[in-house]
């Protein structure tokens, strides 16, 4: 909830599927969806940020506008390849993310990240 991993200059690209997802569960079209919510770069499609730098879905007390159906990239989180692969990296989310326990080893990460997937 306290939102800092929504926060930052687009890094949430979708896929189609999500796209359409996103789209059905706010009730308008994936088109129109696109172009008020969405930007192109890099060739993918990223969730546009808002002014005030935060994710345009992210809303502050609330979180998450769109969490049912949110992208597989944000229900990953921490589970990133990165935390998991990189002790170093994990080491700097860890103490980033509240939703980390401070007290795991990396070890016990890796293997609580397994069970997440299943
Ligand atoms: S889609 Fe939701 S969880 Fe993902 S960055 Fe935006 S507000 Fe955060
Ligand atoms: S505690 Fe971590 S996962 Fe939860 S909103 Fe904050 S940064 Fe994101």
């Amino acid at each position: 909830m306290c939102g800092d991993c929504c926060y930052g200059e687009g890094g949430i690209f979708l896929a189609e599927k999500e796209q359409e997802k996103i789209a059905r569960f706010l009730g308008v079209s994936r088109e129109g969806f696109l172009s008020r919510f969405c930007e192109q770069k890099h060739g993918r499609i990223y969730i546009k940020t808002g002014e005030n730098n935060f994710c345009i879905f992210y809303e502050k007390g609330k979180g998450c506008a769109i969490h049912p159906v949110k992208p597989a990239r944000c229900s990953l989180w921490p589970y990133y390849p990165a935390n998991i692969n990189d002790k170093d990296t994990w080491g700097m989310a860890k103490w980033a993310c509240r939703g980390i326990n401070r007290e795991c080893s990396f070890e016990e990460f890796v293997m609580e990240s397994k069970s997440a997937k299943k």
